[in-house]
């Protein structure tokens, strides 16, 4: 179980860019940062307005004088101090990552970063590459993949619980653009502009989430092929898709379905999972996160709770509020930060043996994210073909 406790040295010294304000997923890094005592906050380039940034900032706790009006002036000026930043997080739209990550880590500081990580698996490799050469951890925010009964999913697969996997099945869909732009705020101007997205909306807005959890669960399973359709239903978002079905082949003869939307009118369901075997399946949603559903072929249906002793290891020593209290998103944020600071500690001492086993989204899972989406792409724009997994 987690009770705070250090695990680390000393609190590593963060920053944030972007993620301000009027952010969407700003605040959930901080719930995330700040829950055990590995990260304090000392710098930010929170906005892209620099006053309302700065004024954010201070309300946060920040010193004025380490509120930024950009990140080129946050490094500059942090680099200069002796108790300057060591890692910062970036939550600014997607087209900015590649540029903000690649002068954080020229100037020496580990990255936390946003999905979908970059643009194009070249831009990942390459970040990866400086990473590695400077000695630095780069770390991405797929915040659902944190929470106790994802790890438990993840154990009794690998004890074989459910036998060998034959069907993937996964769902993260909402209606919040089920109508036209017309007034929209920034978050979807940028999300259905291919300049500022990247070459998709909701693939790799929600699809990266399913993708990389199926990759924790799944670790084995790897896609042999896919098709991938999607679709526009308000055309000004074109060539952007606000919809998508994506059918995968697995290497082990296993078939996955994905559906992603931001069209499914009225529907609050979030993100779904059924991953079913040839003796049982397990099922998971992010609404009801505290339940995972286990049936076994000619057995009553079992509701397993998280935190109860019944459950495996891995996800018991994960858990941090206790089989009668609910486990939620902010939990699962905390331990993917936890788990960064814990690489990013590692990567400091040189411990590169403690980073050989250790498990957290970094740069790998990113890259992962962005060749998935590449894939998809490449099957839709050829008419929804089948493509051969690269
Ligand atoms: P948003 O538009 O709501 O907020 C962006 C924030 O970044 C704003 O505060 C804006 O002022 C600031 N900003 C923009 N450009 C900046 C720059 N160059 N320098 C400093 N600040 C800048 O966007 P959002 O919905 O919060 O999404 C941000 C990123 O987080 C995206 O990559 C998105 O895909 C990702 N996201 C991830 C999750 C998750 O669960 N991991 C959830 C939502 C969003």
């Amino acid at each position: 179980m987690i009770n705070g406790e250090r695990t680390i040295r000393r609190p590593l010294r963060w920053g944030m860019i972007g993620g301000g304000r009027t952010g969407q997923v700003g605040y959930k890094h901080r719930t995330g940062a700040l829950r055990d005592g590995t990260y304090r906050l000392v710098c930010g380039a929170f906005d892209l307005d620099a006053a309302r940034g700065r004024d954010f900032g201070v309300n946060l706790g920040v010193d004025a004088d380490r509120c930024y009006a950009d990140y080129k002036e946050l490094i500059a000026s942090e680099k200069a101090r002796e108790d300057g930043v060591e890692v910062v997080s970036i939550a600014t739209p997607n087209f900015t990552h590649y540029e903000i990550t690649k002068a954080c880590l020229e100037a020496g500081l580990h990255v936390i970063c946003e999905k979908p990580l970059f643009f194009t698996v070249a831009e990942c490799e390459e970040i990866e590459r400086l990473a590695e050469k400077k000695g630095l951890i780069v770390g991405v925010t797929y915040g659902f993949t944190g929470h106790p009964l994802v790890h438990q999913m993840a154990a009794m697969v690998k004890k074989g619980m459910l036998g060998e996997i034959r069907i993937v099945d996964m769902q993260y869909t909402h209606g919040f653009n089920s109508g036209d732009d017309v007034g929209a705020g920034e978050a979807v101007k940028w999300r259905t502009n291919p300049k500022t997205a990247g070459a998709t909306f909701v693939l790799g807005d929600i699809g990266t989430h399913l993708y990389y959890l199926s990759e924790v669960v799944l670790p084995d399973l790897k896609i042999e092929k896919l098709l991938c359709d999607r679709k526009a239903f308000i055309p000004t978002r074109a060539p952007l898709e606000d919809h998508a079905t994506v059918l995968m082949h697995y290497d082990n003869g296993a078939r996955g379905r994905l559906w992603v939307s931001s069209v499914n009118a009225g529907n609050m369901g979030s993100q779904r999972y059924r991953f079913v075997g040839s003796k049982a399946s397990i099922e998971w949603s992010d609404s009801h996160p505290d339940q995972l559903i286990y049936e076994v072929q000619g057995e009553p249906n079992r509701t397993l709770h998280h935190g109860m002793p019944y459950l495996e290891e891995e996800s018991l020593a994960i858990d941090r509020m206790g089989a009668l209290h609910t486990e939620g998103l902010g939990d699962s944020w905390s331990n993917i930060y936890l788990w960064i600071a814990q690489a990013i500690d590692a990567k400091n001492r040189g411990d590169e043996a403690f980073l050989k086993t250790h498990q957290y989204p970094g740069i790998k899972a990113g890259t992962e994210g962005v060749r998935w989406l590449e894939n998809c792409v490449r099957s839709a724009d050829a008419g929804s073909a089948w493509v051969d997994f690269k």
